[in-house]
């Protein structure tokens, strides 16, 4: 047996038993299904109205919250990413000596003992920064500032 939320062409809702889905069909379309308010035998199945509007108030609340957190999660991240950026922008800052251009120079003279050895940092160019590391001189791009651009 099925129960089925009917509903006739005058709105009214009513519910009823069936031996089964094709049962239904058949009863309705004979006319033995009539609304018991007004008789009317033009019935069809009910939209369930309640469950539907819960289903759509749900749906979009089960499913916000989680981007949105993804999202702030993100942004966590971001953030300790960019603070650690920082602290290790500021450290090298306060530890090595800048040699501006000279950069490229400066770092293969430390490495072949020709200079004083001292961190240092300065400008280099992605060609010179890949020849260095090809030459095995340990050479690190300093994070950029949020703030500034190099
Ligand atoms: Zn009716």
């Amino acid at each position: 047996m099925i129960r089925y939320a009917l509903v006739c062409d005058a709105a009214h809702e009513f519910e009823s038993w069936f031996p089964g889905a094709q049962a239904y069909e058949q009863q309705v379309k004979r006319g033995l299904v009539t609304c018991p308010v007004c008789n009317s035998a033009r019935v069809s199945k009910a939209i369930m109205a309640p469950n539907v509007a819960r289903k759509d108030r749900d749906a979009p609340e089960a499913k916000s919250p989680a981007p949105a957190q993804e999202v702030a999660l993100l942004d966590e991240k971001m953030q300790a990413l960019r603070v650690m950026m920082r602290e290790m922008r500021a450290k090298i800052m306060e530890e090595t000596t800048d040699v501006g251009a000279a950069f490229p120079d400066e770092a293969r003279k430390i490495h072949e003992g020709e200079a004083e050895a001292r961190p240092i940092r300065g400008e280099a160019s992605w060609d010179e920064a890949r020849a260095l590391l090809e030459d095995g001189i340990e050479v690190m791009p300093i994070p950029p500032a949020p703030e500034e651009r190099n």
